[in-house]
């Protein structure tokens, strides 16, 4: 299934996130991590990785990218996958919202990596809300998680 979505268009910018993209403009290019942020336990996780690996383990190597930013417009954080060699998606489970919807709205030309951080985390698959775990395994969820992906996606 496709589909065609419009969007309205955002008047200004946002120049707390043009700074981000400026100051990330690095060269080499950093990895663009583009990670889906779902309401519910898989989403919260797959948000945690991102910024574990983004912010604490890999934060010379990576820049995390809005994706809903990126396909809504506004500010142009479509500049850090354009320029990235490797992108990395995460995605919390097998509908890959990240990564179907960023790529239906750009033709990305670097290497692609699509990880389900579903596939690193070993809690009761049968959970779906972020309250039905505590919040200490959540972190410790995204935390392994995390641990695994960033040794992995720079090798
Ligand atoms: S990939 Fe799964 S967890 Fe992430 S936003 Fe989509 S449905 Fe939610």
């Amino acid at each position: 299934m496709s589909r065609t979505i419009t969007f309205e268009e955002f008047p200004g910018t946002c120049n707390l996130a043009n700074g981000y993209i400026e100051k990330h403009s690095t060269h080499p290019p950093k990895i663009a991590l583009i990670n889906c942020a779902g309401m519910c336990l898989r989403g919260e996780i797959a948000r945690r990785v991102a910024n574990i690996v983004n912010y604490r383990l890999l934060p010379e190597k990576t820049v995390s990218v809005c994706f809903q930013g990126t396909v809504a417009g506004g500010c142009p954080q479509e500049k850090l996958i354009e320029r990235a060699e490797k992108v990395v998606f995460l995605d919390g489970c097998t509908l890959k919202c990240s990564s179907r919807l960023v790529r239906g709205a750009l033709d990305i030309k670097a290497d692609v990596e699509v990880i389900l951080t579903d596939a690193l985390c070993d809690f009761d698959k049968k959970l779906f809300a972020v309250t039905e775990l505590p919040d200490e395994e959540i972190q410790a969820q995204a935390e392994k998680a995390a641990a695994a992906i960033a040794s992995g996606i720079t090798s």
